[in-house]
């Protein structure tokens, strides 16, 4: 198994490198987050083994488990999925980075759950396509929660988080993505001191590297760095 997920990640990770260079931007600026949900704890481990100290899940229970179970290691845990308030307490202080700042109302869960003296980086998340399905802030309902948002003194608001639209296939994926980095571009100028929005999380297996040239500075990959393991998915 190590041997074929070494290979996957050496194939994403080139892939990370080459939109990067074909937008002439650095590696460096782009983190990999190597998304954990379909594997089991020895696959998560076996890909923090591999120097993949980026992890996101989007459940919250496997979260727990995940990070219960390799404490002693530990990886920076990404929550990347919706967050029901009801899971704030136990999940918000095992968090590195909360991508998945769907409301005003989750984030000021977070802001209370939060129990370190630095600031947790938090990313609002933007439901882009308007898909009914999806969470997230509509574009429009940002800018005038900024000033609340910018209040939460225990969050430091890093960035904008979003997913490409189901339909519509790569152009749409792309367009998707150019919207964000542009609403983003917006709110920036407008923006209270607190907030500073560089980090743009968006992108996935089928599409980081359109995400990459359209700005996107963290990437959540997933099963492109399972693939050919068997098991789960
Ligand atoms: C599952 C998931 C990913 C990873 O998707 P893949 O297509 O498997 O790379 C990224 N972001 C979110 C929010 C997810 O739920």
């Amino acid at each position: 198994m190590d041997t074929r997920l070494r290979e996957n990640l050496d194939r994403v990770r080139a892939a990370i490198a080459e939109a990067a260079a074909a937008s002439g931007r650095s590696t460096d600026d782009i983190c990999l987050i190597g998304v954990t949900k379909y594997v089991d704890l020895e696959t998560t481990q076996a890909l923090l083994d591999l120097a993949c100290h980026d992890l996101g899940e989007s459940r919250p229970q496997l979260l727990w488990n995940k990070a219960e179970a390799m404490q002693a290691q530990s990886p920076r845990w990404h929550m990347i999925g919706h967050l029901q308030r009801n899971k704030t307490k136990r999940t918000i202080p095992l968090l590195s980075v909360l991508h998945s700042g769907d409301s005003l109302r989750l984030l000021q869960a977070a802001n209370e759950d939060w129990d370190k003296p630095e600031p947790l980086a938090t990313l609002i998340e933007v439901n882009i396509s308007g898909d009914n399905a999806k969470h997230g802030f509509a574009p429009d309902e940002i800018e005038p929660a900024l000033r609340q948002i910018a209040a939460l003194s225990n969050l430091k608001i890093v960035g904008l988080m979003g997913m490409a639209s189901l339909e519509g296939g790569r152009d749409q994926a792309q367009q998707d993505f150019a919207a964000l980095r542009q609403l983003r571009d917006r709110l920036q100028a407008n923006c209270p001191d607190e907030i500073s929005l560089e980090q743009l999380s968006m992108g996935m297996s089928h599409d980081f590297d359109l995400a990459i040239r359209e700005g996107a500075t963290m990437v959540r990959v997933g099963s492109s760095l399972f693939e050919g393991l068997g098991g789960g998915h």
